[in-house]
């Protein structure tokens, strides 16, 4: 088969990976790729944005398999054009990726459908909002309903946080993205990242997974795409797993398949495992980066039948196998994200660190310049490691990253805290 993948991140890195070992895969194009990525793919650049140009590229080069990585594509409708023109591809239609392409949609949905989430309203002028969030009291969330690559969520600690957050969103800082909000309860609890594969009507479920948002070691700073993963998830125990199951995913895709936008693809869904149990934070139509990375370290079975059954409505009799050991990836990102950060410093002693045992490095934002390895985005490299037990893996990866020399990067050193406590007796 000719698979082309599109993105350029380190969850594109995981998947390409995967996916060359396929034997099913002849040849392999990433548009646009990156350093690592171009290890296993033919790198191309390619315009996502213009679909005709990816219609004719697929139709140059008989491309049998389109494989979407990132949301944003997805909610532009670049499946049902690439449908329409008779090339298969993985991931949702533009209206049922409306479910991350829409906090508003999917709130209505889960309010429609008795889908447990927190409780919210819908705002489109900043008095009624005010209003609202003062009746309610903080700490309170505050939403843009539109994309806004990561930065349309304000978890606000005060009433007057979530005042600026609402006027900052309904003056237009995040264009037609903010153009209304959703304003929703603090939920408490320990949040998990549950993925399933969805052919239209059956849902099959990945290994779990757990994600650490903020920037710095235990929780603190912002909120960024993702600074380590690790999996299994502990907080996702089999009652979870099947409450998740029976409450969350089997509605939403009943409900999606009875409004005529069957949902195709992987839904991912952010939750928060409270003491009610799961609770739906936000659905995404793609696979979380970072969490990919350790999903398919972890994923024995070729990847490739499981696409295409994913798309052609045969996920009914499919089974994936998984290993029993854990995965734990550690984010590299360049000192300053997710604010300003300098690009083109450069990074050595990459070999080095690759050659520890049981690790696995996957690339987000590189570049080679000048034969070197450079940093040209803000998430960088995922120093990833598998293991006997969760401890095993962590030590193995921040054993990489030790070997690693990169001034112009940082980490967190407490990926996997988590999971470990939970563990312990
Ligand atoms: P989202 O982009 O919706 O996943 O939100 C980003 C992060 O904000 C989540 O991973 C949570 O940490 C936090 N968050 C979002 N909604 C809520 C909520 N209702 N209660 C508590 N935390 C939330």
């Amino acid at each position: 088969m000719n698979i082309l993948l599109l993105g350029s991140g380190g969850r594109e890195h995981a998947l390409a990976w995967k996916i060359a070992a396929s034997p099913l895969a002849d040849a392999l194009w990433c548009a646009p790729g990156n350093a690592g990525i171009a290890q296993e793919a033919d790198c191309v650049a390619l315009d996502v944005a213009d679909h005709a140009a990816v219609v004719a590229f697929c139709r140059d080069h008989a491309v049998d398999l389109v494989v979407v990585g990132p949301e944003a594509p997805l909610v532009a409708g670049l499946v049902d054009d690439l449908s329409a023109a008779g090339i298969k591809a993985f991931g949702p239609s533009a209206a049922a990726a409306r479910l991350e392409g829409s906090k508003g949609f999917t709130k209505a949905l889960c309010r429609a459908n008795g889908i447990p989430t927190a409780a919210y309203e819908v705002f489109t002028a900043a008095a009624p909002a005010k209003a609202y969030v003062r009746e309610k009291g903080a700490p309170i969330v505050v939403k843009a309903d539109g994309l806004a690559a990561g930065k349309g969520v304000v978890v606000a600690e005060t009433v007057a946080q979530a005042e600026a957050a609402i006027d900052d969103m309904l003056s237009g800082s995040l264009g037609a993205a903010g153009a209304s909000v959703v304003i929703e309860e603090f939920l408490t609890g320990e949040e998990a990242s549950f993925f399933v594969l969805c052919d239209g009507e059956t849902a099959l479920p990945l290994a779990s997974a757990q994600d650490h948002k903020r920037a710095f070691d235990h929780d603190f700073g912002p909120n960024t795409g993702g600074m380590g993963a690790y999996s299994p998830a502990p907080v996702m125990t089999p009652e979870t797993t099947a409450r998740t199951m029976d409450e969350i995913v089997r509605p939403t895709l009943r409900a999606m398949a009875a409004m005529g936008c069957p949902y195709k693809g992987v839904l991912f869904a952010g939750l928060m495992i409270t003491a009610q149990g799961p609770k739906l934070i936000e659905y995404n139509v793609r696979f979380g980066d970072p969490e990919c990375q350790v999903l398919m370290l972890r994923l024995m079975s070729d990847l490739v039948p499981a696409l295409l059954a994913t798309c052609d409505g045969q996920l009914g009799d499919f089974a994936l196998r998984w290993y029993d050991e854990a995965a734990i990836t550690v984010v590299l990102a360049a000192k300053g994200y997710p604010g300003a950060y300098e690009k083109g410093s450069v990074i050595d002693n990459l070999r080095a660190a690759a050659e520890v045992e049981d690790v696995e490095i996957f690339h987000a934002g590189t570049a080679e310049r000048d034969g070197r390895l450079v940093a040209v985005g803000g998430r960088v490299l995922n120093v990833c490691a598998v293991g006997k037990t969760l401890a095993d893996a962590r030590t193995q990866a921040y054993a990489a990253i030790a070997e690693i020399r990169w001034p112009g990067g940082f980490c967190r050193k407490d990926i996997g805290a988590k999971g470990l406590a939970r563990r312990a007796p």
